[in-house]
């Protein structure tokens, strides 16, 4: 037992969190550590593929939209690494995965709060001394620890969304894309793939197995359910709905009202990117010169029910919706793009009593990002909030934001003020000026 008492102690580092300790580095009033199971900062590792790019602006670092001057800002990063004058005569807002991931790891490795290889397992809020207890088993040493915190803070994340279909299969054959680097080598030798699912990580993906494509041909097919290849809706009003002045709008909707709008939301984070569309179409095009016969199928509107191993391979059983015919598919090697789902941890169940949760089982939010519960220690949280919050809630700007709310309640005062219009467009009609 660690008998030192914690104002907060998170609970995963990624982007969230890692924003969260930056902008709380400096005040001296906030004792706060986090905990992260990973050796290291690793941002989506299977998926840094060389050529994909962050999907927002390199403002929307880890400080900037909070706080411009912090010392861990992106362009500090570049600063310290020499690459200033590349960048500036780069001209482009939205840097490589790869430049972020290096961003996080620099400004984690400069940080005194972050804690790697710490794997959080168990969360209980001790009564007599009213105080969360926080059990940490160091994967290194296999030695486990018991903090005290009087606050606690949750970013677990997302784990990959693997449908039951799925499951079972080796996983050097049928991998979902979170883990594609690693099997780069497994699919280069396979005579067939098949890519499911049109998001962004499925596009990505089929794109470098396009690239691959004119030195090992195997056949490569991707399939969506979708109606077709869409793209992401990425227009400059349509993305003010990643900012503040929506979530406070979303917020206040019943939760019945919350749930039928962000069902209509499905293109403002499912879709592809209209660049990475624009990749596979060049490739596709520049792959057929001279006449030559790619073995490629893209087939929209059409559903895989079911799979099955046979002969070494793999026959998926499909079903184009529009039309009503059923078809098989072979593939030696399937990767499933189907997303991710928040991640609510296992460790979180001595504390469920003490929190109010929904008919479908979710936890309900307070507006500033406070799991309701009925203990006076708060338990902030950035994951698995899409339901309270909206669409933006999985979106790194807004991320920066929320940590401003959160050391704003934390510390009882404006540390960052806080404003009531950032965006041109207004979606409360009351806000309107009619006059
Ligand atoms: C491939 C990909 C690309 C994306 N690109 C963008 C983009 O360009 N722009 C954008 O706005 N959004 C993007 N997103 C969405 C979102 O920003 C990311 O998912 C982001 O990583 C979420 O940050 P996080 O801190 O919540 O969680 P994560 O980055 O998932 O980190 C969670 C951390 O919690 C740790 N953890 C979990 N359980 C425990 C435990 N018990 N103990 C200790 N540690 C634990 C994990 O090891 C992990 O490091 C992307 C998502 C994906 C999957």
């Amino acid at each position: 037992m660690n008998d030192h008492v914690y104002d907060l102690l998170g609970v995963g580092i990624g982007p969230f969190d890692l924003s969260l300790a930056a902008l709380i580095e400096d005040r001296t009033e906030i004792d706060a550590l986090f905990f992260d199971q990973k050796p290291q900062f690793d941002w989506h590792p299977g998926m840094l593929i060389v050529g994909t790019r962050l999907q927002v602006p390199f403002m929307a670092d880890l400080v900037t939209l909070a706080d411009p001057t912090s010392r861990y800002s992106f362009l500090n990063y570049l600063s310290k690494e020499n690459r200033l004058y590349p960048f500036y005569f780069l001209q482009r807002l939205d840097i490589p995965r790869r430049e972020y991931n290096d961003y996080c790891q620099w400004v984690a490795n400069e940080l005194e709060s972050c804690r790697f290889g710490k794997r959080v397992v168990e969360l209980e809020f001790n009564e007599a001394e009213e105080l969360y207890f926080v059990t940490v088993f160091d994967v290194h040493t296999e030695e486990t620890l018991i903090y005290k915190s009087k606050n606690l803070v949750l970013g677990t994340g997302g784990v990959p969304a693997i449908p039951k279909t799925f499951r079972g299969f080796p996983g050097e054959d049928v991998f979902h894309t979170a883990e594609y680097l690693s099997r780069q080598d497994r699919c280069r030798e396979a005579n067939s793939i098949t890519v499911i699912g049109s998001g962004q990580s499925a596009a990505e993906v089929f794109r470098e197995l396009l690239k691959d494509h004119m030195e090992h041909e195997y056949r490569l097919n991707w399939i969506t359910r979708s109606q077709s290849f869409l793209t992401m809706e990425e227009s400059k009003l349509s993305v003010e709905q990643f900012s503040p002045d929506y979530v406070n709008y979303f917020y206040d909707f019943p939760q019945e009202k919350k749930d039928e709008i962000f069902g209509t939301q499905d293109l403002l984070y499912k879709g592809i990117s209209s660049h990475t569309v624009t990749d596979i179409y060049n490739l596709l095009y520049e792959n057929t010169v001279s006449r030559r016969k790619m073995k490629v199928g893209l087939q929209a509107m059409t559903e895989v029910k079911d799979i099955q191993e046979k002969d070494g391979k793999y026959e998926l059983q499909c079903h184009q919706w529009q039309q009503g015919k059923d078809f098989k598919l072979e593939s030696e090697v399937v990767i499933i793009g189907t997303g991710y789902r928040p991640n609510v941890p296992d460790f979180i169940n001595g504390l469920k009593p003490y929190i109010s949760w929904d008919d479908q089982g979710r936890y309900k939010v307070e507006a500033d990002y406070r799991l309701r519960v009925n203990i006076p220690n708060q338990i902030y949280v950035h994951s698995g909030i899409s339901h309270s919050h909206g669409v933006g809630s999985t979106n790194l700007g807004l991320a920066v934001h929320r940590n401003k709310v959160i050391i704003n309640h934390l510390t009882g005062k404006e540390v960052f003020p806080m404003y009531e219009k950032h965006v041109f467009q207004n979606f409360d009609v009351d806000k309107l000026e009619k006059k």
